[in-house]
C-alpha cells in the first residue's frame, strides 16, 4: 500500500539575499522529504541548519527560491490558502497580538480560518493547554511559557490535519514540556501528522517514529528511528581512579576502553547491553580504586560521525 504524504517536498532551495554587503546564504539546498500521513516526524539538526527556514516556507511566512511543496495533496503554488488551512504551525519566534486576551486571540484565528461558531473548540483548547486561569489576560502580560502555550493553542483552532512545531520546548520548563508532549502524542494517536523540529537528540528519539537530520541546509539522513538506533544506542562510561593508570588492565581490553588521562579511562558501550555492573566488578577485581563515575550520551556530533562513517 502506498501511503499518501502529508507533506511532500521536492528539490527545495532557499537562498537568503542579505543586505548590500553580505553574501547570499544558501539556507536550504535541494531538500527532498516525504512526511507520511499519521507519522510523528522529527527534523533534527543543530542551530543554523535550516530547520526554521523550512518550517516558515511550509507556513507561508518565507518565500522559497525554487522547488515544490505539497501539503495534504495541495501544491502551495497553486492554492496557498487551501494549503495553509491543512496545517497548523507553531513558529519558533513568539508572535502574538499583545493587546488580545488568550480567548480573543483564539477566537480571532478561528474567525480567520472561517470555523463556524458551533464548531469552535476554543474552550477545549484552552483547557487542554492549561490556559483556563489566563484566558482573559492580555498576551503581553503572560510569561514566556504561557505565551508558548497560546502559540500552540493558536495553531490548533482549525483542527489541522498536520501540526508543525518549531523547537517548541527550547527554553520552556519541565512541566510544560511534559504536558505538551502528552497532548501532542494524543493528537498523533488520533490521526494528526506531527512534524517537530528540535536540536535535542533525546527528544527526537523519545517522540518520533521517523527522523531526518539536516545539517548546513542539506538532509544527511532520513530513516526510521530504528535504523538510527545504532548511533543512538552508544554511550560512554568515564571512570576516574585515585591512582595513575599507565596501561589498560588486560581484563578490560576486550571492551572498547581507552586511557583518557593519567587518572581516567573511558569505555564505549551499547546501552542495550547494560554492562556497567559487570565493568565495575572487573575493575574492583583489578584492585583499582574508583573516585568518580559518569556517563555520556551521544550528542548530535557523535551521530553525525556515526552516519558519515556508515556511508563511507
Ligand atoms: P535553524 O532553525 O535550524 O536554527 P535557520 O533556518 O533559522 O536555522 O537558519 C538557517 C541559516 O539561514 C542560518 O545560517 C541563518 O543565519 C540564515 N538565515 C535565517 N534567516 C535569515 C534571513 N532572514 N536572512 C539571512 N539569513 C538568514
Ligand atoms: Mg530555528
Amino acid at each position: 500500500m502506498v501511503t499518501k504524504s502529508a507533506i511532500s517536498i521536492k528539490s527545495l532551495n532557499k537562498t537568503y539575499h542579505g543586505f548590500k554587503n553580505s553574501s547570499p546564504k544558501n539556507a536550504l539546498i535541494d531538500i527532498n522529504l516525504e512526511i507520511p500521513q499519521g507519522s510523528f516526524f522529527g527534523l533534527l539538526g543543530p542551530n543554523g541548519a535550516g530547520k526554521s527556514t523550512l518550517i516558515n516556507i511550509l507556513a507561508g511566512l518565507t518565500k522559497k527560491t525554487s522547488g515544490k511543496v505539497i501539503i495534504d495533496g495541495i501544491d502551495v503554488d497553486e492554492d496557498a490558502r487551501a494549503s495553509k488551512f491543512a496545517i497548523g504551525v507553531v513558529p519558533q519566534e513568539v508572535v502574538l497580538d499583545p493587546f488580545f486576551s488568550v480567548r480573543e486571540t483564539l477566537d480571532y484565528y478561528a474567525g480567520y480560518y472561517s470555523v463556524p461558531q458551533e464548531k469552535r473548540r476554543t474552550q477545549e483548547i484552552i483547557d487542554a493547554l492549561h490556559l483556563s486561569d489566563k484566558s482573559g489576560v492580555n498576551s503581553r502580560r503572560l510569561s514566556g511559557g504561557m505565551k508558548r502555550r497560546v502559540l500552540i493553542a493558536k495553531a490548533l483552532v482549525h483542527s489541522p490535519k498536520i501540526l508543525v512545531l518549531d523547537e517548541p520546548t527550547a527554553g520552556v520548563d519541565v512541566e510544560l514540556r511534559t504536558q505538551l508532549w502528552e497532548y501532542v502524542r494524543n493528537l498523533n494517536k488520533n490521526g494528526t501528522t506531527i512534524l517537530l523540529t528540535t536540536h535535542y537528540l533525546e527528544e527526537a528519539e523519545e517522540l518520533c517514529d521517523k527522523i531526518a537530520i539536516i545539517n548546513h541546509g542539506k538532509i544527511i539522513a532520513n530513516e526510521n528511528k530504528k535504523s538510527l538506533m545504532g548511533a543512538l544506542d552508544q554511550k560512554q562510561l568515564i571512570i576516574k581512579f585515585s591512582d595513575k593508570i599507565h596501561t589498560l588492565p588486560e581484563t578490560l581490553k576486550k571492551y572498547a576502553a581507552e586511557i583518557l588521562d593519567e587518572n581516567s579511562i573511558s569505555i564505549s558501550y551499547r546501552k542495550s547491553d547494560d554492562p556497567i555492573g559487570k565493568l565495575i566488578e572487573i575493575i574492583k577485581k583489578e584492585g583499582l580504586n574508583i573516585t568518580d563515575l559518569s556517563t555520556k550520551e551521544p550528542d548530535l556530533e557523535d551521530v553525525f560521525k556515526h552516519l558519515v562513517n556508515q556511508k563511507s
